[in-house]
């Protein structure tokens, strides 16, 4: 048996995946200081201690196991080449590292740069791509500010990162193809996986961020229908499990408690009112154990 110890996770110190990582182990119940000059933040009522630190260190920390968990964009993993175990996606940080070039330039996909100069912070990532495309490109590593390589003519296209378009497109800039879709990730230490008094509080972790996660994606819905209607509701709201019905004073009416998918949502609602339900009252999940 392992001995349990207090787990570390490594985050972002200030950037765009702070707040949404912030956000996701507060929703957990987890409390701690946010004051991120410190370099170990304990957590009051679990034992974690959070490293704040940048985003490009976070793959290193990982896999050397300075710490057990770290959550990270999948796009700097990819381009660290870090050996990590992916755990769980987070559903926040959405972005794709993105081939593009000036509106004015002839140059329609990928295949046609070759030859061609390509500005990037993602040198890893974009000579993997060119290279599983067999298409031969120089790379121009640039550590920020890709977007304004063209117009500098330091290069004829970038290789960058995007979530909107809206920097390519004040950049004059258009995309000609995806190299990779990123979110941010939880991933792991493998070794800190192997340790079972490690493992222990992982795997604590990971059921509540599961369960918040999934929780986020269903909605607790109440309803008022004939007990003539039941059939076709069942049949429209298979739910997680079976609704619950619970019986009205008016005895040819029911009320129906049940869960739906956040994705089906609208969908369901109308086919529940063409059922026959009404007064409907939708409410949040906070967390969602299965
Ligand atoms: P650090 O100071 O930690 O090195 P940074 O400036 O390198 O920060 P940010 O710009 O904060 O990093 O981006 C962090 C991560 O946020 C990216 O690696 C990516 O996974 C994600 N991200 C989401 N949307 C975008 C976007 N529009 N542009 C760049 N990154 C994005
Ligand atoms: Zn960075």
């Amino acid at each position: 048996m392992g001995e349990a110890r207090r787990i570390r996770l490594a985050m972002q110190r200030q950037g765009r995946l702070t707040e949404g990582t912030l956000s996701l182990l507060r929703g957990v119940g987890l409390q701690f200081e946010s004051y991120q000059q410190r370099l170990l933040t304990p957590c009051r009522n679990f034992p974690l201690d959070i490293l704040y630190g940048r985003d490009d260190d976070i793959p290193e920390y990982v896999a050397d196991g300075t710490v057990d968990l770290g959550i990270v964009g999948r796009n700097i993993i990819a381009e660290k080449g870090a050996h990590v175990e992916e755990l769980l996606s987070l559903g926040f940080g959405y972005c794709s590292l993105v081939v593009a070039v000036p509106n004015e330039s002839s140059v329609q996909c990928a295949e046609e740069l070759a030859g061609h100069r390509i500005a990037t912070s993602y040198p890893h990532s974009s000579q993997a791509y060119f290279e599983r495309l067999g298409v031969d490109v120089e790379l121009v590593e640039l550590s920020g500010s890709v977007e304004v390589a063209p117009a500098l003519g330091i290069a004829s296209a970038i290789v960058d990162l995007t979530a909107t378009g809206s920097t390519l497109v004040l950049n004059d800039l258009r995309q000609i193809a995806t190299v990779l879709e990123s979110e941010a990730v939880l991933v792991a230490n493998p070794a800190s996986l192997g340790d079972p008094g490690v493992e222990r509080e992982i795997d604590r972790l990971l059921l509540r961020i599961r369960s918040s996660l999934a929780a986020k994606r269903y909605k607790y819905i109440l309803m008022n229908a004939p007990v003539a209607s039941l059939p076709a509701i069942r049949e429209i709201t298979p739910g997680l499990k079976m609704p619950t019905v619970v019986p009205l004073a008016d005895p040819q009416w029911v009320a129906v408690h049940t869960v739906i998918a956040e994705n089906e949502f609208w969908e369901i609602i109308e086919r529940l009112r063409e059922a026959g339900a009404s007064e409907i009252l939708v409410m949040p999940v906070e967390k969602l154990l299965m």
